[in-house]
């Protein structure tokens, strides 16, 4: 199956296959879907069997007969969706009269994939050709789509007759088609080209729908004038006058064996006699007696909320029966669907990054989860004009801290510029001298160490506990010196550390305790939030994060006045008000952007960080094997949001071997100890078994708010299935 996308020259083949297929309409053909274009941009499908995409530039080879299906659809960028009726009733798939139902899954899944990987959509709406255009009441489509996840999101009612199953006629509506006649009604065709009738009729619809249903038609007079020259053979329009005055009418499509009935309106006079109920029951009796179907519309109001009882029950009396016009959403566009574990693709790549089932995170999926709130707000920032230093940064700020209960939040770059700026401004409000000293656990991200000799302060090095993987809060005091001045616990993992003898040990020797909060947060001990525990904390906001920006950013939370001053005036040149320095400063600022994405996400950090508690629950009560170390859980659930799932195995590059071979992926949260890299080349020769031994053993699952209940026990089996 080779899908190509339409284009201009391509339209003559559209158009007839539209003739051909089982479910096309002329609403669906070129003239009519080029119209709305111009509203529009156009991303129609054509679906050919059995062509190689080498052939999509020979234009004269493809013909008719290789299509299997077309795709009419509109694209909105500004929401990442794709439309398959943008302006039209309906659209979708329109397929020929013999294709099967496999044959149907097969093209929509295409159709999905297309849509989401190569124009980058991460939305479809759908609203179903209705079975009566092809006189066979299926579904295929419908399969695909709750495959893919679909959920019904809209369902306009419309009455419909069908010719050879009539239901019977209510008495009251023929009598008030007699009534209609005694007063001197009759029926009128307009004529091609007629824009004076179209005119008046037109200036009745616009007045009875603002009066009655307090809406306007879709099409202007002009636009209608237009379609109604492009396809004199379809749409027409049918009046009911009285001494030649029009006092109702309706706009009738006519396609193939289905009327399709738009715009009826009836004046105050056609509804006192009975205008509308002369022209059903004469379009009914006499004109579209050959006909399969006459469909009166839909009879919804207020944007499709209610239904309409009085004109249903008008409707009915001519012997009708409901028909829905559906509207389905898929979103997020689902991934692509998972090769099966055992496919030789998966044999031979042995890589560690093969191709994953379950990615270890998967950001697209996250970023796609905030959609379409994410682009509007990043679309409306951009829009805005203003990027820095601005409201976003002072509602994130104010949020950010309430949610941490801290007293300030200074946004900044990232979380290491954070950690260092609490530092660096520590050492100069306080008098700290060059090479002073702060306990930072051993087994860390290199971030949190590199902060302190940013600052111009020497890290002492605290072994952690194999017990939770933290500094461990017994070993800090014996490394404390008379040059001493700080304790950084680092929240690691998602886990806050053991918080109350770490305050206990700081008090005694009057040192300040700074928070590295970047991987925890949202995480709670004793009912307060990591960020408001010690002094000053600093947060990181990279991607990866449990809450991310969309690139850099971090933050200061404290409730410490003089310090928060300070760093606020650092982070932007050392100024407090534009051109006046008071300090050496730097540039560390978060942009407009990211605080406007991390306002949004910041709204769902607790539900995320809950879906992440019952991820890390199902691995705990699910993986049984001896081999695998799993994370002690802590007493209070609170205290981890669980940034990592980290399991320990000496046998850790075959678990990660294995665990790749089932295409799951996994990261080493960190393959070599700060004391071991070259950049801490001083250290190098330095000892700290119990984090050497973290370093070695420690592999990380694959962890995020949206891992699916399948994924999880796939992560489960596999890990419980290693052997050595
Ligand atoms: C991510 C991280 C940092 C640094 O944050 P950036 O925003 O990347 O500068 C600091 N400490 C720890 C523990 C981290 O995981």
């Amino acid at each position: 199956m080779t899908i190509i996308p339409y284009s201009i020259n391509r339209k003559e083949t559209w158009d007839a296959f539209i003739d051909l297929s089982k479910n096309g309409t002329f609403l669906l053909k070129r003239g009519f879907m080029d119209y709305h274009s111009d509203r529009f941009f156009d991303c129609s499908l054509l679906i050919y069997n059995g062509i190689s995409p080498d052939d999509e530039f020979k234009e004269n080879r493809l013909t008719t007969r290789d299509l299997a299906a077309v795709f009419p659809a509109n694209w909105v960028e500004e929401q990442l969706t794709v439309y398959s009726h943008q302006g039209l009733t309906y659209g979708g798939l329109v397929t020929l009269p013999d294709v099967t139902q496999k044959e149907v899954m097969e093209m929509m899944e295409s159709v999905i994939g297309y849509y989401r990987d190569m124009m980058g959509a991460r939305r479809l709406i759908y609203k179903p050709i209705p079975y009566i255009y092809s006189n066979i009441p299926s579904g295929e489509d419908l399969y695909a789509l709750f495959r893919a996840g679909a959920r019904l999101e809209r369902r306009l009612v419309s009455t419909c007759v069908s010719m050879q199953y009539p239901m019977k006629m209510a008495t009251l509506r023929i009598r008030q088609a007699r009534k209609a006649v005694d007063h001197g009604f009759y029926i009128d065709r307009m004529t091609e080209g007629d824009s004076e009738t179209l005119c008046e009729y037109w200036a009745l619809l616009e007045h009875v729908l603002l009066k009655y249903h307090n809406s306007h038609p879709t099409h202007s007079l002009q636009e209608m004038q237009l379609l109604m020259d492009r396809f004199p053979k379809n749409i027409r329009l049918y009046t009911v006058r009285h001494e030649k005055r029009i006092v109702a009418g309706a706009v009738i499509f006519e396609w193939r064996k289905v009327a399709h009935m738009q715009y009826i309106a009836s004046g105050e006079e056609g509804r006192e006699f009975g205008a509308l109920d002369l022209l059903f029951r004469h379009l009914i009796g006499e004109r579209y007696k050959q006909f399969d179907f006459v469909d009166f519309g839909t009879s919804n109001e207020d944007g499709g909320r209610v239904l309409n009882e009085g004109l249903i029950h008008q409707k009915e009396g001519f012997g009708g029966r409901a028909v829905c016009y559906d509207t389905y959403e898929i979103s997020p566009l689902p991934a692509l669907p998972n090769p099966p574990s055992n496919s030789p693709l998966q044999e031979e790549n042995k890589d560690a990054t093969a191709i994953c089932t379950v990615p270890y995170l998967d950001l697209r999926r996250i970023s796609a989860s905030f959609e379409p709130e994410l682009t509007a707000e990043v679309a409306r920032v951009v829009q805005g004009g203003w990027y820095l230093l601005g409201q976003e940064n002072e509602h994130f700020s104010k949020a950010f801290a309430e949610f941490c209960g801290a007293k300030h939040c200074v946004p900044t770059g990232n979380g290491l510029d954070a950690l260092t700026m609490i530092l660096v401004a520590y050492k100069r409000m306080l008098g700290w001298a060059e090479g002073d000293e702060v306990i930072v656990p051993s087994n860390t991200y290199i971030a949190s160490i590199l902060a302190v000799s940013r600052a111009g302060l020497q890290p002492v090095l605290c072994e952690p506990l194999l017990d939770d993987l933290l500094i461990n809060p017994d070993g800090i005091e014996p490394l404390i010196t008379d040059r001493t001045r700080a304790i950084m616990p680092v929240h690691l993992y998602g886990r806050v550390c053991q918080m109350q003898p770490i305050m206990e040990v700081a008090q005694r020797h009057g040192l300040k305790v700074i928070e590295d909060v970047a991987q925890a947060q949202g995480a709670r001990y004793h009912g307060l939030r990591a960020g408001h525990l010690g002094d000053a904390a600093g947060f990181s906001f990279y991607p990866g994060k449990n809450i991310g920006a969309l690139g850099d950013a971090g933050c200061i939370t404290t409730d410490d006045d003089a310090l928060a001053d300070y760093v606020r005036a650092m982070a932007n040149y050392g100024s407090n008000e534009k051109y006046l320095n008071l300090m050496k400063g730097l540039n560390s600022r978060m942009d407009e952007v990211q605080a406007a994405v991390l306002c949004l996400k910041l709204r769902r950090l607790d539900e995320d960080n809950e879906a992440r508690r019952r991820v890390a629950e199902a691995y705990t009560g699910g993986i049984t094997n001896p081999l695998v170390a799993l994370p002690k859980m802590p007493s209070d659930v609170s205290e981890n949001v669980w940034h990592i799932y980290p399991v320990r195995t000496p046998e850790r590059n075959a678990l990660r071997e294995h665990l790749s071979k089932a295409g799951i992926g996994t990261m080493i949260h960190y393959p070599v100890p700060p004391h071991k890299q070259q950049a801490y080349a001083e250290w190098n020769a330095l000892s700290f078994p119990i984090s050497e031994r973290i370093h070695r053993e420690e592999l990380s699952l694959p962890i995020s708010p949206l891992m699916t209940q399948e994924e999880i026990r796939r992560v489960v089996k596999a890990v419980n299935e290693f052997r050595i």
